[in-house]
């Protein structure tokens, strides 16, 4: 599914909560960030409602495992586990949309996404529990291999540490 490119700075807030967070929605399937790819701290493991715009106008929360720096208030999502989810849910309930772009708007307190389970919400309705984003962020991946030298063998950068997400529940 191709992403929308990020809204511009100027954009109107859409939702009717306070913004929340830095958000990076992370393209590299071979980058888990268990380690902030800003202040270089370890991330701890947040899962919260993530909102999400479906074009042309399907609105899903989607609880989600993501990582989380509470120093640059950075929160981060796996972009093939978002487009993994679309792709299966609406490939079962409504396949005319998979593919669709989408965008992750914001977030959404974990009382009102449990409300919001029991019945479909409207998109105007979503948009009351909705938390935008402060700002959408990118990172540009880290060199692969580092030169140490002509009497050692290359060894992998080891600030990216390949790692199994265990949590697979949001299905
Ligand atoms: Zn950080």
């Amino acid at each position: 599914m191709p992403r929308r490119s990020r809204p511009a700075r100027t954009s109107r807030r859409l939702g009717k909560q306070p913004p929340r967070y830095r958000f990076f929605l992370n393209p590299y399937s071979d980058a888990r960030f268990t380690s902030c790819p800003k202040c270089g701290g370890k991330t701890r493991v947040r899962k919260l409602p993530l909102v999400i715009h479906v074009d042309p106008a399907h609105m899903i929360a989607l609880n989600k495992t993501c990582k989380f720096c509470p120093y640059c208030d950075l929160l981060i999502a796996h972009q093939d586990e978002i487009e993994g989810f679309l792709a299966a849910y609406f490939g079962q309930n409504q396949p005319d949309v998979v593919g669709n772009d989408y965008l992750v708007l914001g977030t959404a307190d974990r009382a009102d996404w449990l409300r919001g389970m029991k019945k479909p919400l409207a998109p105007q309705e979503a948009l009351e529990y909705l938390h935008d984003f402060r700002d959408y962020v990118q990172f540009e991946p880290p060199p692969r291999w580092v030169w140490v030298g002509p009497d050692k063998t290359g060894t992998p950068a080891s600030s990216q540490v390949v790692e199994e997400d265990a949590a697979k529940d949001e299905a």
